[in-house]
């Protein structure tokens, strides 16, 4: 047992299954860059295969498991797997690799970040390297340090000498995710880079447990989802949800908490890690189903906090409400301080809640259930 399952988990919520907390941890730190998710993927599919009825995948990766297969309606939970990268696109004479971005990088916070970079040579893995940074004493008269570099201003370090010798461990194309390990802080707080989203795709994993141990029948059909590539524009998604036709979906991603210093909370709302999942009204989320998703967590007294969208919220919501003949959906949203970057940090009481809201929900639709505007 390492030292982090004894401390802070057991907490006014709970201690968080173990089996659970260590998927959880897999999850986080098997690197799932945006377009090349098969290993995260592999430890997700790994997981659900015990309480899935069936299990698929298609061809750009996205992932769908199961239970009570032919129940109506048919409900999709689902969560992007992938997470935000680099990708090699240039290599200078003397080895050093510059990047292009894959997804919302900040460049301001990437130097002096351990990477690794995930090589397609044959019989390499992963390759350790740096961002340079060019140190205070150097800098002081340069503009260099100064302000926030541009993407292209970033490159990374291997230890190469030349480009010939970088191209025996990379290659151009290449992707590449920063060092940046799960671990836990105090109060049942957890940080990593990539908590957007790996946390969701553990919370619809979860959902799926929760239901099949239960052992008690429902109406609906619940098709629980790791899809890909949200990040470079909400493509994994809208694949999937076309193949499947759900008749509902919920979509579960991580949403900006606002509860740190530097922030405007008239700007942003206020929401708060530890206070519960968030529920977004407007826009694509459906009423009924906001309604439905309400009274499930009434019902097991899950505490909820609210956000109000203008018009899109930048999760794969906004793509499969017009998927098809528009697929009624809603979001749940769990907080996550510093997003897009290496130490996002989420409260696991926060994220414990969110399965149990789905699978309130799930057992709560009648069934042939219609999703429908009262008009
Ligand atoms: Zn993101």
């Amino acid at each position: 047992m390492h030292v982090w399952t004894r401390f802070t988990i057991a907490g006014s919520f709970g201690r968080m299954r173990e089996a659970s907390l260590e998927f959880l941890r897999n999850l986080v730190n098997t690197p799932s860059p945006t377009g090349q998710e098969a290993r995260g993927q592999r430890v997700w599919l790994d997981y659900v295969r015990t309480w899935a009825e069936h299990i698929s995948t298609d061809a750009y990766g996205n992932c769908v498991a199961i239970f009570n297969r032919g129940g109506s309606p048919r409900i999709m939970l689902a969560a992007h797997a992938d997470e935000i990268a680099l990708a090699i696109h240039f290599i200078t004479d003397d080895g050093y690799l510059h990047v292009l971005a894959r997804g919302g990088v900040d460049p301001a916070i990437m130097r002096a970040q351990r990477v690794r970079i995930h090589s397609s040579v044959k019989g390499v893995e992963n390759v350790p390297g740096v961002i340079g940074n060019v140190p205070p004493h150097l800098a002081r008269d340069e503009s260099a340090n100064g302000k926030p570099p541009r993407i292209h201003e970033l490159f990374i370090d291997i230890g190469a000498k030349t480009r010939r010798e970088a191209l025996k461990w990379v290659q151009v194309g290449d992707l590449v995710t920063v060092a940046a390990d799960f671990d836990l802080l105090h109060n049942e707080l957890a940080v990593a880079r990539a908590m957007d989203n790996r946390t969701g795709t553990f919370a619809v994993a979860e959902t799926l447990r929760l239901l099949a141990e239960a052992r008690k029948p429902i109406a609906a059909e619940i098709n629980v989802v790791s899809n890909v590539q949200e990040e470079v524009g909400l493509f994994g998604i809208r694949q999937i949800a076309y193949s499947l036709q759900p008749d509902a979906a919920v979509i579960v991603d991580v949403t900006h908490a606002t509860d740190y210093p530097g922030l405007s909370k008239a700007q942003h709302g206020d929401i708060r890690l530890g206070s519960g999942p968030v529920l977004t009204h407007g826009g694509c989320n459906h009423p009924d189903l906001v309604r439905r998703l309400q009274s499930a967590a009434k019902a097991a007294k899950i505490p909820l906090q609210y956000r109000a969208t203008g018009r899109g919220g930048g999760t794969d919501t906004d793509a499969i409400f017009w998927t098809r003949g528009g697929i009624p959906s809603a979001l749940v949203s769990l907080p996550n301080r510093y997003m897009h970057s290496p130490v996002e940090v989420v409260s696991l009481k926060d994220l414990q809640l969110v399965p149990q809201l789905l699978a309130g929900f799930a057992r709560a639709l009648k069934k042939d259930a219609a999703f429908k505007t009262v008009i």
